[in-house]
């Protein structure tokens, strides 16, 4: 946990020198990995250090939560040991029969988790389109609704929530937003300063960026009483990083502007390129001024609108499929937000239920030459339609 009061440099500035820490015993511009996992008492019986034991806290685990509470000016930010264990420290921080409202597009693995682990919670969840304002109006109830979870831009159709909007009518009910910002990073999006209460990322995708790290986070615009809450599902259910990781995703965030900044633009480029494409029935990307979703966008958005796209292959799933057995380059895997460039035919993931039509191809953009990106993925629309 961590707070940032006084930022005098720019973000990328702080996040390149990971907030400034050196190691006072070498002078070292790389602090060293904190690995104990247990503390001296002083001999008055206090712990002067703040540390007392591993679990709850680690400081290779605070240089990160500091980084990570500069880039979303929140007053405090958690390092969780996955974006699961991340985001179901939110809900296990509710109590049973509080009210959520959640969206029907979202990452899916939570989805399924809300479905089915968190009603033996007592948690009474609507899903509702929350790209449409309305629909959350309708869909939160003054004094019963406790929570919002919004995620914008969302998987795998990267539908667009109205993060201020939504966030007024939540407040107005008594009910805190929370929302999953991983595809739209800090670097484009600051959830806390349009309103919302809580910002979570998977860490483990654009934040560290290298495909080797399993991470999660939550940052707050207050250290309230839900905040306490969640402090101590981490602490009691073992869920921080281990320091290693935690070092890693520091190691990371140094270069964050530079890379999300890269493959949004690599993202934009072939958003506009495919579009025209023979092969290629539709383009979903917020950049595009045919995504639903667009103008909210374009003002939530600053800078890029991050570098995830999805494509519809004309000639169905068939074709879909021999397109993501076609490419070299491009990788075919699951995960999003590194630097190599991913390709996914999500629906055979996502099976039954899932809002994603079987023709989609989700594609995370990396930092390679985007020329070398394009031509990898036509050469496979291409030959799949022979
Ligand atoms: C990957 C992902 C998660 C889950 O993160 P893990 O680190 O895999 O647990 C949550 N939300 C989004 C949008 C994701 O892409």
């Amino acid at each position: 946990m961590s707070s940032n009061k006084s930022p005098r440099w720019s973000k990328r500035t702080l996040s390149a020198q990971a907030m400034g820490h050196t190691d006072p015993v070498t002078n070292a511009v790389v602090s060293p990995i904190h690995v104990a996992t247990t503390y001296l008492r002083d001999p008055d019986n206090q712990y002067s250090t703040g540390y007392v034991y591993g679990r709850p806290d680690n400081a290779t685990v605070r240089e990160a939560e500091g980084v990570i509470a500069m880039w979303e000016e929140a007053d405090a930010a958690l390092v969780f040991s996955s974006g699961m264990s991340a985001a179901t420290a939110v809900f296990l921080a509710l109590a049973p029969g509080d009210h959520v409202v959640a969206p029907t597009v979202m990452y899916w693995a939570l989805r399924n988790w809300l479905l089915t682990d968190a009603k033996h919670w007592g948690l009474v969840i609507d899903f509702v389109d929350t790209s449409d304002v309305d629909a959350v109006r309708n869909a939160v109830q003054p004094n019963r609704t406790k929570l919002v979870w919004l995620e914008t831009p969302s998987n795998p159709l990267w539908s667009i929530s109205d993060i201020a909007a939504i966030a007024k009518i939540a407040h107005a009910a008594g009910a805190k937003v929370a929302v999953d910002s991983t595809v739209a990073t800090p670097v484009f999006t600051r959830p806390l300063t349009l309103g919302a209460d809580i910002v979570m990322h998977a860490a483990t995708k654009s934040l560290n960026g290298h495909s080797d790290v399993i991470a999660g986070a939550l940052a707050t615009a207050k250290q309230d009483a839900l905040w306490a809450r969640i402090v101590a599902n981490r602490r009691n259910l073992g869920a921080i990083l281990g320091p290693f990781e935690a070092f890693l995703l520091i190691r990371g965030m140094r270069t964050l502007d530079l890379r999300v900044r890269a493959a949004a633009a690599n993202a934009a480029d072939l958003a506009q390129r495919f579009s025209n494409h023979a092969h290629v029935s539709a383009v979903l990307y917020p950049g595009l001024k045919t995504h639903p979703g667009h103008d909210i966008a374009a003002r939530q958005m600053q800078g890029g609108f991050g570098g995830m796209l999805s494509i519809r292959v004309r000639g169905g799933e068939a074709s879909a499929v021999a397109t993501a057995a076609g490419v070299g380059l491009w990788k075919r895997a699951t995960s999003l937000g590194g630097v190599e460039s991913l390709i996914e035919h999500r629906a055979s993931i996502e099976g039954a239920g899932s809002p994603c039509p079987p023709d989609l191809l989700r594609l995370s953009a990396g930092i390679e030459d985007v020329e070398d990106l394009f031509a990898d993925l036509d050469q496979a629309l291409r030959r799949a339609h022979g």
